[in-house]
């Protein structure tokens, strides 16, 4: 059981502040002591109209001293007059009482309620004892021949590594996948090498946070190494890596993604909301601004890059003026693919323990359909782009009678030729017409001015 316990002292606007600080303290599930010896959340509500006040609540701190350190789990709160609007005062009463949690001017309870709902989350992802968690690695170094159903795929997908170490407060996966943990360097050169001879023309290296390649082996440099490995694979065509994790898009990646032919102008990069409530809430590790930031970094560093990201909406506590805040950060980023999902609590994350599904169903579901309305739009803009220009693709095969390939930045391009297979092969492509989610394009049409130059030549 959770325990807090108030003292006031002073006027009855104290007595009425301090009693808001305690139904917010019960709402957070804590109960009432009257000994503040024993609780786990003191809070002491200040009075300076009196020298003789004051000095009850340095005395009061003066006792709990001894109380702290025993326990440093308890956390302490001082609040009202003593403390007031100023941060000056708050910063040189930090001075004095370092064994101060929270100071909070008078009829503030926000900032005690942050701190110990942010606490709180702390803890809980601590619970979570990654040590306890599956580290098994099988060696995958026998070669990988491709089962029958796939022989002649021109795409495949290779994971780099497994698990995850992040433990954002919605995902399951740590739980279910274990701690992160790297392919060796060369075991992943030689299956890459393998799939090329079978045929594979790309490959999509995978890893939850696939930009720490390497890192649990101390190497900070693994994913632009491994790219410049498979850079090399002759009869291999394109490279493409998912998902990336903000904080490691290191500008080393950026620049030999930049500088490898084989290594396509796309990153995936989620995001997962536009404010920075939600982002704490979800613990991600970086805000907003850092986000438009590293956006700005990858588009000045590979030019005509494409961006995909991931949004969860409806995420517990997301309010109206928090979606917002997604809403506007897509329409200013205007990136090219957004993968949606409606927040759905997975049994043992952190956020199913200890927050609520406050997001009712119906607008989960609005918020979703205006985040997809949205991003209609902006494909759709920016595929019009591409309208009269040749572009490369990589065919992978037919698709109801059209030959069906991606560009180098991943837009899906379907064309018409019946008189070859163009399965594997790089096509250099015309686009005739461009919608938000695909383009149609034709084979290079012979240039009128050679056909009219030929007959005069003839004569
Ligand atoms: N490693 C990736 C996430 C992999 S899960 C990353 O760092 O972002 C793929 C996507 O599923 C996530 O990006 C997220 O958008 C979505 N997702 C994960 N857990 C979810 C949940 N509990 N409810 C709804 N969507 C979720």
């Amino acid at each position: 059981m959770k325990r807090y316990h108030t003292t006031f002292w002073g006027c009855q606007m104290n007595e009425a502040d301090t009693q808001r600080v305690a139904a917010e303290l019960e709402k957070l599930g804590y109960t009432y002591t009257d000994t503040a010896e024993e609780a786990d959340v003191v809070v002491l509500n200040t009075c300076v109209v009196r020298q003789s006040a004051e000095d009850k609540v340095y005395g009061k701190l003066g006792a709990l001293k001894p109380v702290k350190a025993a326990r440093p789990d308890m956390v302490i709160s001082v609040m009202g007059c003593l403390v007031g609007h100023s941060d000056k005062q708050a910063q040189a009463l930090r001075k004095s009482w370092p064994l101060v949690d929270v100071f909070m001017g008078p009829s503030e309870t926000r900032p005690l309620v942050d701190f110990l709902r942010a606490r709180e989350l702390d803890k809980a992802a601590e619970e979570f004892d990654l040590s306890t968690m599956v580290t098994r690695y099988q060696a995958q170094d026998e070669e990988l021949v491709l089962p029958s159903q796939d022989r002649g795929r021109v795409l495949a997908n290779v994971p780099i590594m497994y698990g995850c170490d992040h433990v954002c407060t919605f995902c399951i996966i740590p739980y279910r996948r274990g701690r992160e943990r790297s392919r060796p360097l060369d075991e992943i050169e030689r299956e890459v090498r393998s799939l090329a001879r079978q045929g594979v023309k790309e490959v999509m290296l995978l890893g939850q946070i696939v930009d720490r390649y390497g890192y649990d082996h101390g190497d900070y440099q693994g994913l632009p190494r491994l790219l410049r490995r498979l850079n090399s694979i002759e009869e291999l065509e394109r490279v493409r890596f998912l998902t990336s994790h903000p904080n490691y898009m290191t500008q080393d990646l950026l620049e030999t993604v930049a500088e490898l032919p084989k290594v396509m102008e796309h990153i995936n990069v989620p995001v997962q909301a536009g404010h920075d409530e939600t982002l704490r809430r979800m613990k991600r590790g970086y805000t907003v601004e850092d986000y438009r930031r590293l956006i700005e970094r990858i588009r000045a560093t590979i030019p005509n890059v494409a961006v995909h990201t991931d949004i969860i909406v409806g995420f517990c506590g997301e309010t109206d003026e928090h979606f917002q805040g997604t809403v506007d950060l897509l329409r200013d980023l205007k990136l090219d693919k957004v993968h949606l999902a409606k927040y759905s609590p997975r049994p043992g994350t952190v956020s199913a323990k200890i927050m609520a599904d406050d997001v009712p169903a119906e607008e989960k579901e609005r918020r979703h359909e205006v985040l997809n309305e949205l991003q209609s739009e902006v494909g759709a803009e920016i595929n019009a782009r591409f309208e009269g220009q040749t572009v490369e693709v990589l065919v992978e095969g037919k698709h109801k009678g059209k030959w069906r390939g991606r560009t180098r930045n991943d837009k899906l391009v379907f064309f018409d030729d019946p008189s070859r297979d163009w399965t594997g092969q790089l096509a250099q492509v015309e686009i005739t017409w461009t919608g938000p989610w695909s383009m149609q394009a034709r084979l290079p049409q012979p240039r009128r001015a050679e056909r009219e130059v030929i007959p005069l030549l003839s004569v």
